[in-house]
Order: C-alpha cells, then sequence, then structure tokens
C-alpha cells in the first residue's frame, strides 16, 4: 500500500476537537498531519452550526480562535450566563473556518482532506499509524502518537477497543441538522418572547435592545412549548418529535438559526443515517411553517438553509482506564490527573422522547486524562465526543468547551509522548499539566478551582 507519509503526530477528524488538538500538538514541536473525510475544516461547530458553547471556553486554542473571530465581528467576546451557568458567546460557522485556517497554516499542520481512516496499523495493540481511503485509492500514514478525533470513536473502535453505545437500553440521543433563517424581526421575537414566559424556558437578550443588529449573534431562546401543543390540537400537521424549540441570532441581522429536528436511532447505521438527512429537511419546512404562523418576528422570514453536516449527538464512548459517572460530574469531582475543569451542564436530549433536559453542574468537575485513554490499546488516545463517561456525563461531556479540553490536552500528550518515546499512558500527566497551568487553563485538581466569574451582560430567564 502507498505510504502517504510518516509523522509524530496524526490527528483523525478534522471537527473542533481534532484542530485543537493538532494545533496544539504543533505548537509543542511535533511534526502533525491533521486527516479529514469530508471537505471540511471544524465539523459540527462550521458544518452542523453547532457555535454556541455551552459553558465556559478555557485558554487555549479554541478561545483564541473565538477572540480572533471578534476581530471580524463574528463572535459574541462576552461570557453570557443563563439559568444553568456561565457559556462563552455565539460564533459565526464561516468566519469560524477563516480563523481555523490561519491558525492551521501558521503551526505548520499539514491537513489531508477527503480521507477516511478505515484501519489502523497495529502492532500487537499498539497502534503506529492509519490506513485510510483517498481518491487515489488506499494509503497508509504512520505516527508515533494518534489521536482519535472522530467524534464516533472509529479509529479507537477500528484498533478493536471496547466501547459503549447509549443508556442501559441502547437508547441514544437523536440526531439534529440546524436551519437557517433570515429577515426575521429579532425584536419582535424577542419581544414575543418576554410577553409569553410561561412559554418560554430559556431567554438571553441584549440589554436596550431595539434592532436587529442589537440582537446580533446575542439573543437566544428555548421553548414555544405550549404554542407547539396549541397548534396540534387545532390540527397544524406538526411532524417533529419535540416539544420546544430552540433559536439563536447568527451575525447577519435578521438572521436566526433553529435547533429542532429530531431522528431517533443509531447515526452508525448507513441506512438510518441517509433517512435522517432526508426526514430532518421536512422536520426543518415543518417547523419553519409553524414558526411564521404561531410566532411574531417570522411573517416576512426565508428559510435559508439546513445545515450541511448531519448533528450527530451520540455514537461510541470508549471503555477508558477511567469512566466520567454521574456523580463526578454531579458532585463537583476533582482528580489528581485533571487536565480542564468543566463546567458543561449536562444537556440531554432525551433517547426515545421528546424532552430536552438541562442540569447545571455547579462550578463544575474536572476531565481526567485517563478518560482519553482506551483500555489495551497503545499508541492512541481519544478526544471529543467519544471520551469514557457513561451516558449521563456524556451530556455534559460532549459540549464544546469539554471537547476543547480533551483535545488540547490529548495535543500536548501526543506530542510529548512521541518527543519523549513513550506511550501516552506512560507519560507523567503532571508533565502535560504543567504545559497546560502555563496557558491558564484551569484544570480541575483542587476543590478551590474555579473558572473565571462570567461579564454578565445579559438578561437571563
Ligand atoms: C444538534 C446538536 C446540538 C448541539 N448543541 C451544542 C451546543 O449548543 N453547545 C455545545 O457546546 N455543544 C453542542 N453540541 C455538541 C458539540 O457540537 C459536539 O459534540 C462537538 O462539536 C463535537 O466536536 P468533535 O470535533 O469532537 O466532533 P465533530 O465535529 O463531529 O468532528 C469529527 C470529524 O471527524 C470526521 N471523521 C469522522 N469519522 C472519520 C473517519 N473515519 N476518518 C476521517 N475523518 C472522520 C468527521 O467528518 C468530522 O469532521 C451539539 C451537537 C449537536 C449534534
Amino acid at each position: 500500500m502507498k505510504l502517504f507519509g510518516e509523522y509524530d503526530v496524526v490527528v483523525v477528524g478534522a471537527g473542533m476537537t481534532g484542530v485543537v488538538a493538532s494545533i496544539t500538538a504543533a505548537r509543542q514541536g511535533a511534526r502533525t498531519l491533521l486527516i479529514e473525510s469530508s471537505g471540511l475544516i471544524g465539523g459540527l461547530i462550521t458544518g452542523g452550526r453547532l457555535t454556541k458553547p455551552t459553558g465556559v471556553v478555557q485558554p487555549g486554542v479554541y478561545r483564541e480562535l473565538i477572540t480572533r473571530a471578534a476581530r471580524y465581528g463574528g463572535a459574541d467576546p462576552q461570557t453570557q450566563r443563563s439559568y444553568w451557568g456561565a457559556y462563552t458567546g455565539v460564533f459565526d460557522a464561516e468566519v469560524m473556518q477563516r480563523v481555523i485556517i490561519d491558525a492551521l497554516e501558521e503551526t505548520s499542520v499539514e491537513v489531508l482532506l477527503f480521507a477516511h481512516a478505515t484501519g489502523v496499523i497495529d502492532d500487537a495493540g499498539q497502534v503506529k499509524g492509519i490506513q485510510l481511503h483517498t481518491k487515489e485509492g488506499p494509503q497508509l500514514v504512520t505516527a508515533h502518537t494518534v489521536i482519535d478525533a472522530t467524534g464516533d470513536g472509529d479509529v479507537a473502535a477500528l484498533a478493536g477497543a471496547e466501547f459503549m453505545m447509549g443508556r442501559d437500553d441502547g437508547l441514544m440521543q437523536p440526531m439534529t441538522s440546524y436551519f437557517r433563517i433570515l429577515n426575521v424581526d429579532v425584536t419582535a421575537l424577542a419581544e414575543d418572547c418576554q410577553q409569553h414566559p410561561d412559554d418560554i424556558s430559556e431567554l438571553v437578550v441584549p440589554e436596550r435592545a431595539t434592532s436587529n443588529a442589537d440582537h446580533v449573534l446575542t439573543f437566544f431562546a428555548t421553548g414555544f412549548t405550549q404554542r407547539i401543543a396549541e397548534a396540534r390540537d387545532s390540527g397544524f400537521g406538526w411532524i417533529v418529535p419535540r416539544n420546544s424549540i430552540t433559536m439563536k441570532a447568527g451575525m447577519l441581522p435578521g438572521e436566526v438559526n433553529v435547533n429542532v429536528t429530531r431522528v431517533q436511532g443509531n447515526a452508525l447505521d448507513s441506512r438510518l443515517r441517509s433517512r435522517a438527512v432526508l426526514e430532518i429537511r421536512k422536520q426543518a419546512y415543518c417547523a419553519f411553517d409553524f414558526l411564521q404562523k404561531y410566532v411574531a418576528g417570522f411573517a416576512d422570514a426565508v428559510l435559508l438553509d439546513v445545515a450541511p453536516v448531519l448533528g450527530v449527538r451520540e455514537t461510541r464512548r470508549i471503555t477508558g482506564d477511567y469512566t466520567l459517572t454521574e456523580l463526578d460530574v454531579t458532585n463537583e469531582a476533582r482528580f489528581d490527573d485533571a487536565i480542564g475543569l468543566c463546567n458543561a451542564p449536562i444537556d440531554i436530549h432525551e433517547p426515545g422522547g421528546e424532552r430536552a433536559i438541562m442540569r447545571g453542574v455547579g462550578s463544575g468537575y474536572g476531565i481526567p486524562y485517563r478518560v482519553m485513554l482506551p483500555t489495551g490499546i497503545e499508541g492512541l488516545l481519544t478526544a471529543g465526543r467519544c471520551i469514557a463517561a457513561d451516558p449521563v456525563a456524556f451530556g455534559s461531556t460532549r459540549n464544546t468547551p469539554a471537547c476543547a479540553l480533551t483535545g488540547q490536552a490529548a495535543g500536548i500528550a501526543a506530542a510529548k509522548a512521541a518527543e519523549e518515546g513513550v506511550n501516552p499512558r506512560g507519560l507523567r500527566v503532571s508533565e502535560v499539566q504543567s504545559e497546560l497551568r502555563a496557558l491558564d487553563v484551569v484544570l480541575g485538581t483542587d476543590a478551590s478551582d474555579r473558572l473565571a466569574e462570567a461579564t454578565n451582560t445579559a438578561a437571563a430567564s
């Protein structure tokens, strides 16, 4: 098989986790390749329009990217506050791609797009590289350390790692794709939300906002549950299996991005995955019709597009040296080997049901290094969505601030492992932690660890 190249660190998956991991590894001096099966950089945060970090984004590459995007007017640099805790503001997906590309080039990360990882180079449980499917046919890349940032844990599964899927009954959080609406009167929409507090469960409205421009990247609302019920009762053909709608204002005045579509099932099932894409579009058209008919501000609106990347919330979670649990997350656990404190709430879209559940996690919990080490496999770190967590803890760790923490720690660990000629499991975690401390990351090792206080500019319900 053709050899594409030899690297210190190979990162598979160019979502936000892989982007953060590869830039971090390259900054540590590692010769780094970032592999992506699609033609898009950023994964869900760009192609899926998941542009609102749920939780505070800690210092490091992700926060730098948001700061850079803000310089183009493409991000809200303020920390906002909702009823469950503080979060970093919304950004624009295309501006985010722009600043990611700049950052990858500045750090000399080599990017290989349209290359799907189909296998690993395995030497008795030691991952030594990746098999790829490319337009030129199958190819190999070798690496001292591989980072699985595929979200789905594809590489870990190909390496024979054990993994978990869903709850005890096997059900997983549903798939959802955002859709984008233009020409919304967001001022009228915000007033409508404020006038119907019983129908809105979460609302963030900038102070003294009187025009669409004032709401850019800031307005956020969840609810409309009563109106959905009333519409159903009055014969409106609501085909969406969800009883609430979440929406956030985009970068264009009058742009609103809507999260409501929902398809249940296993996103690794190819037939179901394809059906989900078509079904989600039909649900988006239905929800748009509902908004035009029942919610103020949408009368002259236009449905622009459905996000191009299917929004997969949950698939594999690897079995790791430690599994983060619901109790760890809710009891604000601290760990000696923590690589970042995370305050992302437990955000669960009910597997098999209609509800969306948000539970705050107080001052947050430490994410242990061990959740990135797939049991029994060497030479491989997992980062992002597929780390070792139980289904409830996963409701928090799937959020982008947590994915960024693991991506960053994995990038440092992979580069150090390559430099020292050891496996990530053999590395002294204190070495990774001291690099993270130098970046001002709050680790979550001590009870006194706290994330920086919010500079709150928003009203929240
Ligand atoms: C509908 C929805 C709403 C969400 N809402 C929020 C929110 O409000 N706030 C928040 O913080 N988080 C939210 N999340 C969660 C968050 O967006 C994701 O968990 C996070 O972006 C995952 O990033 P990632 O880089 O780990 O994975 P992804 O963005 O999925 O990136 C993985 C990349 O790997 C590539 N890949 C996969 N398999 C292979 C392979 N075999 N070979 C090569 N490449 C491969 C994919 O093409 C993709 O680009 C939401 C998620 C969804 C789906």
